[in-house]
């Protein structure tokens, strides 16, 4: 047998670097029964495979017309091409077949693609007369290297209406760690979607922390389910990397700061992080401010905020707004941490007209900033200056 497997966010998207855990555990799967498995990066799709494996995670990952065109259509088995994930049909995406999504994943699928990619960098290095630093090329494929990967719990009940997870109404045990944990990796990435929102959290999380390996939730957790048993644990923990949560809802400001405290107590040292989504309940000046509300108040505990634009499958509603270009400008001002710990959101826009080419106009960043301020001075009074640690709420009083 030989089996064709086709990451499509791999191909469509440039910057893309995770694995796709569907992909690895169809290859383990089939490389288990004695089959040829070969990742693919194009779609010419050869005759000789016997099948032609195809998943994406991203909606708005580009793939060729012939391939949309097989959405949707039934199973057949006679069908070579078989298409998955919520990249294709977001919260409709099939489930696997049990034997394929309890198995082991093949961790060495992307071994010779990463190859490649090392031998190409090196070689345009020695072209440039430039020095390749393997090492530091190498961290960019740490998920591909590093990590074992799967889900300990999958569903969530929340049912928030921009996101993928709808198919269940509560979070249950899913993968015993293990299932996908390869003893060889020293660090472990979980994708769950709500960890903390399962019954046995508490069991799983000891299970976790007894293997002495880092580990991270990559999806990120439900901080309005954080209590202080939940916070000595997580805090106290081998966490890789930053804290990452969610401020999706201006709803939740008061339950969020409550859980802000919280987090305080707990932790001092490691860097929390939260997405903050926006353009999705309107994307006018209500939303903006919303936007900077939630932003001032994370900055107040030192956390750093990541600026999420909705966009679903069809739609992109910030990119229609009339705040396009100020939405640009928030996010690129949020999303780099280098910069929102040192600059207010006015800073940022002074310094990119400060490096802008013609004089005698605005930048876009600039042009957004005095644009939105001029049409609402009271908001940006209150949040084009605020700054990362500041106490602008007298949160320590
Ligand atoms: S809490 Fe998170 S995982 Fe659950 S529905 Fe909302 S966004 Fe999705």
């Amino acid at each position: 047998m030989k089996i064709g497997i086709i990451d499509a966010d791999l191909i469509g998207r440039k910057k893309h670097r995770f694995p796709n855990l569907v992909c690895e555990k169809i290859s383990g799967y089939w490389k288990e029964k004695g089959a040829e498995v070969y990742l693919l990066m194009d779609y010419n799709l050869p005759d000789f495979f016997d099948y032609v494996y195809i998943a994406k995670v991203f909606t708005d990952t580009p793939v060729p017309d012939f391939i949309n065109k097989l959405i949707g259509k039934k199973d057949n088995p006679n069908e070579k091409v078989k298409i998955g994930g919520t990249g294709f049909y977001f919260d409709k995406a099939p489930n696997l077949p049990a034997e394929i999504e309890h198995h082991m994943p093949d961790y060495h699928l992307y071994d010779e693609w990463i190859k490649n990619e090392v031998s190409r960098a090196c070689k345009e290095a020695e072209q440039k007369g430039k020095v390749f630093n393997k090492s530091k090329f190498m961290t960019q494929f740490k998920e591909y290297t590093d990590y074992s990967i799967g889900f300990i719990t999958r569903g969530c009940f929340r049912k928030c209406k921009f996101c993928v997870n709808q198919k269940f109404d509560h979070v249950f045990v899913h993968s015993p760690l293990r299932e996908f944990l390869d003893p060889s990796r020293k660090k472990l990435c979980f994708l769950d979607d709500n960890f903390l929102g399962c019954p046995q959290w508490k069991s799983l999380l000891e299970e976790i922390i007894s293997t002495g390996r880092q580990f991270k939730f990559k999806q990120g957790l439900d901080e309005r389910l954080l209590t202080e048993e939940k916070c000595r644990m997580l805090f106290n923990s081998k966490y890789d990397g930053d804290f990452t949560f969610a401020f999706d809802n201006i709803s939740d400001y008061e339950l969020i700061h409550e859980k802000l405290k919280m987090i305080r107590k707990y932790n001092q040292k490691k860097s929390v992080k939260f997405y903050v989504l926006v353009g999705f309940e309107s994307t006018d000046a209500k939303d903006i401010e919303n936007a900077f509300k939630r932003v001032e108040l994370l900055l107040c505990y030192r956390c750093l905020p990541y600026i999420m634009r909705y966009m679903d499958k069809n739609n992109t509603p910030w990119k229609q707004s009339k705040y396009r270009a100020l939405y640009v400008t928030i996010a690129r001002w949020c999303n780099q941490p280098s910069i929102i710990k040192k600059m207010s959101f006015r800073d940022f826009c002074e310094a990119n007209q400060a490096l802008h080419k013609n004089k005698n106009t605005l930048c876009s960043a600039m042009k957004s900033m005095v644009d939105f301020e001029n049409e609402y001075p009271e908001i940006a009074a209150r949040y084009f200056d605020i700054r990362f640690g500041e106490d602008n709420l007298n949160i320590t009083k």
